[in-house]
């Protein structure tokens, strides 16, 4: 699935970051390799495993050659991880897509939902010449108005806040002036694609993955998906030589296998990953491309696992939804619950969060589902000051509903679904 190149460089990574004398975390985890047919046989990569081990035990370059470091929690917060960056990009630096498009274009007044973009700042600035104004995405009504003043080419965002952007803007026609879209960060629905497509008829949507490990880029559309308007992307060989796992290791290669995306960082502008596993689900979708790039078509599904999401105004958190339930353990058995997360249009056509909670309940009280859900509404926090209930009554969420499993389950899940 990956280039003969990109093969090599893996293992030219690999055997590379085990000469550091800094690493120690390297030279502990994995020995050298000199053949591509015993690839499979490095061990992989885990972000819990990075979290345990110390800054400076991972630290592969001398304290003095990076520039700055980068304390990173992910779109989906999955704990903050220290990482290094480097000053310089390397000779071989090649810029997505979308830098090429609104080059192109001569397009330079963009906003950005992403507070990862003031550690660019500078960098963007350079390289595309673009400016660029921060929205807060927990601040709608102010980016809205924001927006309406500087009426921005460019949007990079995640697509929750683009999404929730549309909804409070009141002149929809601004939302025609955006040429270019880039969406990052997580994975973005068919209702929301539709959606943003719809209200940004004029924009050009460049749907990218970038690994908060890697703080790069590393999968990105050709010029064949934009022209198709798909959300799908190739994993980007000048960055990452990437394998597709089942869950018990093995690589996936076939259309239309899932599994979790596993990456090596081969241009490794930031960190070195070695067979990291992602924690992202991904598709092959087409095994070529008629593009010059050589490496399958695929989608990013989402987190496998979520323990926190984004939505407008705050996030759902399964430690905050763990304490709702344990508060209401009279009403309900068992620890186990699953928590849907889907985004509906309402009658204006505005797409809102909606929470159902699957949990099991205790027959004796006979509660009504719709008791208990203003119960769990009313308690569930989604911001310090902000429980999911304000959310519903200032039209913000759909109204949260509980389904009662029907008996006591032992699946030993707590776990958030996106949908
Ligand atoms: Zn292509």
């Amino acid at each position: 699935m990956n280039p003969p190149e990109a093969q090599k460089e893996a293992l030219a990574v690999l055997n590379g970051v085990l000469e550091s004398n800094y690493s120690n975390f390297y030279r502990k985890k994995y020995k050298h390799c000199t053949k591509f047919d015993d690839w499979v046989s490095i061990p992989f990569l885990t972000r819990s495993e990075m979290q345990r081990t110390s800054f400076f035990d991972r630290l592969f370059i001398p304290l003095g050659d990076m520039d700055m470091v980068r304390p990173t929690s992910g779109t989906s917060g999955r704990g903050i991880l220290l990482m290094p960056k480097w000053g310089k990009k390397p000779q071989s630096y090649k810029p997505p897509l979308h830098v090429k498009y609104i080059k192109q274009k001569s397009l330079n007044r963009a906003v950005t939902f992403s507070g990862a973009h003031s550690y660019y700042a500078n960098d963007v600035r350079n390289r595309l010449g673009i400016d660029y104004l921060y929205l807060d995405p927990g601040d709608m009504q102010t980016s809205a108005r924001l927006f309406n003043l500087y009426k921005p080419e460019i949007i990079y965002g995640f697509p929750y806040a683009i999404a929730s952007l549309v909804s409070s803007l009141s002149e929809k026609s601004l939302a025609q002036k955006v040429q270019a879209i880039i969406f990052f960060g997580e994975r973005c629905s068919d209702t929301q694609w539709r959606f943003i497509q719809k209200y940004f008829a004029n924009a050009v949507i460049f749907s990218e993955y970038a690994s908060i490990e890697t703080q790069a880029t590393i999968a990105g559309p050709c010029t064949e998906i934009v022209r198709k308007k798909e959300k799908y992307v190739h994993p980007l060989p000048d960055y990452v030589f990437f394998e597709i796992i089942d869950s018990s290791g093995e690589t996936l290669t076939k259309e239309g296998a899932s599994g979790e995306l596993v990456i090596t960082t081969i241009s490794p502008v930031v960190f070195p990953l070695i067979r990291y596993r992602t924690g992202d689900s991904a598709t092959i979708i087409y095994s070529s491309c008629p593009c010059s790039i050589k490496t399958p078509v695929i989608s990013i599904d989402g987190r496998i696992e979520i323990d926190r999401l984004r939505i407008p105004g705050g996030e759902l958190n399964l430690a905050e939804i763990e304490r709702v339930v344990s508060q209401c353990q009279e009403y309900v058995t068992g620890g186990d619950f699953l928590v849907q997360y889907i985004e509906i249009k309402d009658r204006y056509g505005v797409l809102k969060p909606k929470v159902t909670i699957e949990l099991s309940w205790n027959k004796k009280k006979k509660a009504d589902s719709t008791v208990l859900a203003k119960i769990f509404a009313q308690t569930l926090r989604v911001a310090p000051q902000y429980t999911y209930a304000d959310g519903v009554r200032e039209g913000k969420y759909e109204p949260l509903t509980i389904q009662f499993l029907p008996q006591d389950t032992n699946m030993g899940k707590r776990r958030i679904i996106r949908n």
